[in-house]
């Protein structure tokens, strides 16, 4: 065994459930980088997470011994990459513990998740004068695609407000829902605030007025166990490369009543039964929704990434990044000139601050010269930012499982050393 292989398997079922930061920092080969002759400290898993050894073997894997197209080949080969292929979508039920694989979509993405959903069943439901609500807080991808439909339909958008303190405002909601409300669409986790939303009592309340529910899941999923039976929800939709696994994949899960009355999204190969010169008879669910050959080798290694989120747990995540967020909030709100923004009590992983006197971007800037990689500007999320908060941008610090005490000491530490250079 090499040491590339023992490094994916370090987490063995004698160790199944426990955590230990350096284990799992391990199994991240490019935590070992240096930056700017500095060791690497990368604190933008809310942008994208590294990704671990099980997951790029399994991409090596799948293009050294398994390439073929899915679905269509009668040879060994191209019947086990339709297995892994399929494979990876009964864990991805199990994982979010959806009650059939038909329910399970394969996207690019959360952005390509919500654009299918308002492209067919939003275009089938929403009408002129009818409206569709969604938050102050969401990200770009599940805020444009409903403004766009909105203006094609002579529908209204309407957005739930959000406070100071971050939270979404429900006082409102029951009389903000009406009878021509078509659709809620809300995110779970915001990416700038960190807000963990009351998204299960946010779907009994659209419910009890018979409005159907998607959630954007990108950054809950990997941080919280997502039960879509349990949350009831219509729709929901994350990133494989947001919980570990490559980009280019994501999911999309759908009731399978709502997803058997929506039209194609795109038409071509895969998503037919058969075709005629008078016209094509639609594929069954899922693959209705899966026009042309997908993202094969992506799909095939998002299984791995999975595996290791459930392997180590979700308690154990959440302990873990808590007690990061919890210290590094303590500890920068102890920096003169440095205001948190997004301050609620029920927060996930993200830390997105403002230097009194200084843009995000010179301190972005100065962070990466130390090694550090954080976000800075507006995080997808400019109407919040801009029109709720009236700020140009933050820096935003988000932790994942590999992310240690350490790390966030030398966080709080060069914050100091650049807002001292910058103010
Ligand atoms: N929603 C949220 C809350 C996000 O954080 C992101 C990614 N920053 C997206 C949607 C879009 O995800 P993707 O770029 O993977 O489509």
């Amino acid at each position: 065994m090499s040491t590339d292989d023992k490094r994916e398997t370090i987490l063995d079922e004698s160790n199944k459930n426990s955590f230990d930061v350096n284990e799992i920092r391990n199994l991240f080969p490019i935590l070992d980088l240096h930056v700017h002759d500095k060791p690497l400290v990368y604190l933008d898993s809310a942008a994208t997470t590294q990704k671990p050894f099980s997951v790029i073997r399994a991409l090596e894997r799948y293009y050294e011994q398994l390439n073929s197209n899915v679905h269509r080949a009668i040879y060994t080969l191209g019947e086990e990459a339709t297995a892994a292929f399929e494979e990876t979508r009964e864990k991805v039920r199990q994982f979010i513990n959806a009650e059939k694989t038909s329910e399970i979509i394969y996207v690019k993405g959360t952005t390509d998740g919500v654009n299918l959903v308002a492209s067919t069943f939003g275009e089938s439901v929403v009408n002129s004068g009818d409206n569709v609500i969604i938050t102050q807080m969401e990200h770009h991808s599940n805020m444009v695609p409903w403004q766009m439909l909105c203006k094609r339909k002579n529908a209204e958008i309407k957005y739930i407000p959000v406070d100071e303190k971050g939270d979404l405002v429900l006082d409102g909601l029951e009389d903000m829902i009406n009878e021509r409300t078509r659709m809620l669409s809300l995110v779970h986790v915001s990416n700038t605030l960190g807000t963990i939303n009351p998204i299960k009592k946010i779907i009994e309340i659209a419910h009890s007025r018979g409005v159907p529910v998607m959630i954007d899941a990108a950054q809950s999923v990997p941080h919280l166990k997502i039960d879509v039976v349990d949350l009831d929800c219509d729709f929901l939709t994350f990133s494989g490369h947001k919980v570990y696994g490559p980009t280019g994949i994501g999911i999309l899960y759908g009731k399978e009543k709502f997803l058997e009355m929506m039209p194609p999204y795109q038409f071509g190969g895969e998503m037919i039964i058969e075709v005629k010169f008078s016209g094509p008879k639609f594929n069954e669910l899922p693959y209705k929704f899966e026009a042309g050959t997908p993202n094969i080798a992506d799909a095939v290694a998002f299984k791995p990434a999975i595996e290791l989120v459930e392997q180590i747990g979700y308690k154990n995540i959440a302990d873990h990044e808590n007690s990061l967020l919890s210290f590094a909030t303590e500890m920068m709100e102890g920096i003169d000139g440095i205001r948190i923004i997004g301050n609620s009590d029920n927060k996930a992983a993200v830390m997105s601050f403002v230097i009194e006197g200084a843009h995000p971007y010179d301190m972005g800037t100065l962070l990466d010269q130390m090694g550090i990689a954080v976000r800075t500007g507006f995080h997808c999320t400019q109407p919040l930012l801009e029109e709720v908060y009236g700020l140009p941008g933050t820096v935003r610090a988000s932790f994942g499982i590999y992310n240690t005490i350490d790390e966030v000491n030398y966080l709080i530490d060069c914050v100091k050393r650049a807002r001292n250079m910058l103010v």
